[in-house]
């Protein structure tokens, strides 16, 4: 229950969580090292005063020039009392010789190790020392040296107190900045969960705030944006091919409506205006089924449900094959293969068939009549290259990289006589591009163009 809750939790509470509880743990730690230590030290020093006073004594038992009788009461008058230091001696029936004036503890002779005890005694700590003296003058001497160590108990206390509430200031602070600093260095996430919530479909141009810092939110926020960016390109291109389709519909749809109404004016009586009319609608009819079928092929590359069917087949029959249906069809230029290598190719024989026809359409095309076109394939370094050149009019220098563009036709009079749509080499690329293969142009302007494909045979 209690983990779910910190799982379910913010970042931001559960790093604050996380800090404030190390940074607790460290104090703690601290406090209870200073604590201890102090502790020790304050020992140490009034176990050394203890002994310290205790060998004073000794020696000035000892001592046999001593203006004091041992018995004197000035005798103890000397040593410290300032420590909170008494003393008491005893003789072998455990007769008090002489005793400091405040000296109102009990303890007891019983053993005399020359160490240091420590006591507690209604309340009080003590440490005490007993030791047996073997004096010449006065024969057998206990003495027995006691710290009241309240002083010392007291300094620690205060040092608890102190520290007890330097730690609870450092946890609260520590709670504080902790989430006032990591609410800060996730503000960045709160933004781009704010911009993304506003980008649609419709508005794709929002974009990330990037901070100046060069940390991973800065990262995130920067390949959002691309993300964003390649999808507006899509989108961008996506309306454009729609809004590109509809205008390359509305011409022969004006055109058939075009005749409809000559038809319905005329054409019943008029048997020319009838026959033109026929021809223009079939004419017009074929353009635009050829159209949609373009264009339908190009929807169908897009969304990824064209149909592929790979499998190995002969290339020299495949172009033998579309070189005899290229000369049935056409009878107005030289159309030939100079070299046509035997090789196995992995592709899907329809669509590299298709890719040839597209390029051979274009050759007849834009070549004048008794111009040549030549489809060659040759393999070289395990790649095969297919090309199909013509002696054409060529394709200007500025325009070769664009050719390839969906409804892009170089001069639009010169395509639209020959009823172009732009769409051919959009297509031949999509097929290309299917089959891993490359399309190089090589054009000069009068004089032809080739067409070359290169395709991995590896596979
Ligand atoms: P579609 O093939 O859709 O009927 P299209 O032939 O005009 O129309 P693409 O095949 O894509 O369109 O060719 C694009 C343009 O490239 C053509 O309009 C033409 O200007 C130029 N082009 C293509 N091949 C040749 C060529 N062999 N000789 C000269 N120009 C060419
Ligand atoms: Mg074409």
């Amino acid at each position: 229950m209690k983990l779910s809750i910190i799982k379910n939790a913010k970042i931001s509470v559960k790093l604050t969580l996380i800090y404030a509880f190390m940074f607790s743990l460290v104090l703690l730690i601290l406090s209870t090292v200073t604590l201890y230590g102090t502790k020790y030290f304050l020992y140490k020093q009034a176990d050394k005063q203890v002994n310290d006073i205790s060998t004073v004594l000794t020696n000035k038992i000892n001592d046999e020039t001593g203006e004091l009788s041992l018995y004197n009461k000035d005798f103890l008058a000397d040593l410290p009392s300032k420590e909170n230091i008494s003393i008491r001696l005893l003789d072998n029936n455990n007769n008090i010789i002489n005793q400091s004036r405040d000296f109102n503890y009990n303890i007891k002779f019983n053993e005399t190790n020359d160490k240091t005890k420590h006591l507690e005694q209604k309340e009080k700590h003590l440490i005490y020392l007993n030791t047996k003296l073997d004096s010449k003058n006065y024969g057998v001497v206990y003495i027995q040296v006691v710290k009241d160590l309240e002083n010392e108990y007291s300094f620690i206390k205060i040092l608890f107190v102190f520290l007890a509430i330097a730690d609870f200031i450092g946890m609260v602070a520590s709670i504080v900045l902790g989430y006032i600093i990591s609410k800060k260095m996730l503000n960045p996430i709160d933004n781009i969960t704010k911009t993304a919530e506003n980008i649609s479909v419709n508005n794709l141009k929002e974009r990330i705030e990037v901070n100046d810092s060069d940390d991973e939110l800065k990262r995130l926020a920067s390949t959002l944006n691309n993300m964003i960016d390649r999808l507006q390109k899509a989108f961008d291109s996506q309306s454009q091919f729609v809004s590109d389709a509809s205008h390359e519909l509305r011409t022969p749809i004006a055109v058939i409506q075009g005749y409809a109404n000559l038809l319905d004016r005329w054409g019943k009586n008029d048997k020319e205006a009838l026959e033109k009319s026929i021809y223009g609608i079939k004419l017009e009819a074929e353009n635009m089924a050829n159209l949609v079928e373009k264009l339908l092929f190009l929807a169908k590359g897009d969304a990824l449900t064209q149909v592929v069917e790979k499998k190995k087949f002969h290339l020299n029959k495949l172009i033998d094959e579309v070189l005899e249906e290229t000369k049935l069809i056409d009878k107005k230029h030289n159309i030939f293969s100079e070299e046509n290598e035997d090789a196995d190719i992995y592709g899907d024989y329809k669509l590299i068939k298709q890719m040839l026809r597209i390029f051979i359409d274009n050759s007849i095309k834009f070549t004048p009549d008794e111009g040549t076109i030549t489809i060659n394939s040759m393999v070289k370094n395990k790649s095969l290259y297919i090309s199909v050149s013509d002696t054409g009019i060529g394709i200007p220098k500025d325009d070769i990289q664009n050719v390839f563009d969906r409804f892009y036709t170089v001069d639009k009079s010169r395509s639209k006589e020959k009823g172009g749509t732009g769409l051919g080499l959009s297509i031949a690329k999509w097929i290309a591009d299917v089959h891993g293969g490359i399309i190089e142009v090589v054009s000069e302007e009068g004089i032809g163009t080739s067409f070359i494909v290169k395709l991995d045979l590896s596979e």
